[in-house]
């Protein structure tokens, strides 16, 4: 789960890490008493992907009129796509250098990773390799005051911005820990006058640690409704953009049929693993999830081991018979109970496939002839 960069802040802010003097806001009230008590002000559309700069997703005001202004401009807009709602207004801060600092798990070495760059407030991807410190964390000491000196030493940090960058970094490493993060990112990490600043904060949290995260750990759930109800029914279901429904039994086997969708020219209109061993009622109800979306064409794809293929296929026949699949289906069998799953599909008038193939040229055909007749 990523963290909008106000959360990671808050963060930041109890863990004594130093941030600009900031508010957010989801709507203009209150911004120009925030501006004219801060003064300059740089205003930062919150979404969840970094970039925001060159994207126009960052402002910059000196007078609360024009702040009030971007605000507005900001919260109507999309920034990459993603429609603003929030904005996190901060004091400006003058930058005499930006520095890149972050901690990730490095899964070639099984460890997190202290990662950090004197060319700061770039992508690091466009940070050449020579120009970045990477130095591994034993996870039993975690990072200790020498670690992080030596962090600051190959930074070329001096003085009061050496000791100030020791804390913070050790700091960062507990953030890290507390709240099993995969990612705390500071890009850029200010130096302005004599002091070491934030301006940035990217956190994500790992999902498989929700069971144990802290309760002042700020939940986003950005899952549409349909997608909780799936999760509900234990159905790992994703919503894309595309056209083609997709069901398949298995995480990998669904991945492999986006693909080769892609493959043969269509677009998938959601990820979903109807799980291995489902039966018929589960599958029944996984259908009928797909079917609310309104695709073009649904296209299933069962590779019956623990999976039963009559199961699925009674399933599809329920649907069928009580709602009636008013969409072409597309559907390939086989495995466990073959025969007999092809059968009760016959009997609803549904063919089935052998091959993933002949499926999925099947399943973009009919998308293509259902296009063309303009609908
Ligand atoms: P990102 O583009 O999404 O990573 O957003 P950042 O918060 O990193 O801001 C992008 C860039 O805007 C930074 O690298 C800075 O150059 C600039 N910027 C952000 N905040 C300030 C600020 O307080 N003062 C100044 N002078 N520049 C800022
Ligand atoms: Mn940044």
């Amino acid at each position: 789960m990523k963290l909008f960069e106000y959360m990671g802040k808050e963060l930041f802010k109890k863990m004594n890490i130093t941030v600009p003097a900031g508010q957010v806001f989801q709507s203009d009230e209150g911004v120009e008493k925030f501006v004219a008590n801060t003064g300059e002000v740089v205003i930062k559309s919150q979404i969840l992907s970094g970039g925001r700069g060159k994207a126009g997703g960052i402002k910059f005001a000196t007078s609360p009129d024009v702040a009030k202004m971007a605000v507005n401009e900001l919260l109507q807009s999309k920034v990459k796509d993603c429609p603003v709602q929030a904005v996190l207004v901060e004091e400006k801060i003058n930058i005499d250098k930006e520095i890149y600092l972050a901690i990730t798990v490095d899964g070639s070495i099984k460890r997190p990773v202290v990662i950090a760059s004197s060319s700061g407030g770039v992508d690091i991807e466009e940070v050449p390799e020579d120009k970045i410190i990477k130095i591994p964390v034993d996870v039993h000491s975690g990072v200790q005051p020498f670690l992080a000196r030596e962090v600051a030493r190959q930074l070329l940090l001096q003085g009061d911005h050496f000791k100030q960058f020791v804390n913070l970094l050790v700091n960062m490493y507990k953030l890290f820990k507390k709240y099993d993060c995969e990612l705390v990112e500071i890009n850029p990490l200010v130096i302005s006058g004599d002091k070491l600043l934030a301006a940035d904060a990217k956190v994500t949290v790992d999902d498989e640690a929700a069971f144990r995260y802290p309760a002042d750990l700020p939940v986003i759930d950005e899952r549409t409704e349909r997608e909780k109800k799936a999760h509900q029914l234990g159905i790992s279901y994703v919503e894309l953009e595309g056209e083609i429904g997709v069901m398949a039994n298995g995480a990998g086997i669904t991945m492999a049929t986006l693909d080769i969708i892609n493959h043969y020219g269509g677009t998938p209109r959601n990820f979903m693993d109807a799980g291995g061993g489902a039966s018929t009622e589960a599958t029944a109800k996984a259908l009928e999830i797909l079917l609310s979306t309104n695709p073009k064409v649904i296209l299933a794809n069962i590779f019956g081991g623990i999976t039963r293929c009559d199961d699925v296929a009674n399933a599809f026949a329920q649907v069928q018979e009580k709602l009636g699949i008013p969409v072409p289906l597309v559907i390939r069998l086989v495995g466990t109970n073959e025969e007999d799953g092809v059968r009760i599909l016959k009997g609803q008038g549904i063919e089935s496939f052998r091959t993933v193939d002949e499926a999925v040229a099947k399943a973009v055909e009919l998308l293509a002839s259902s296009e063309g007749s303009g609908e």
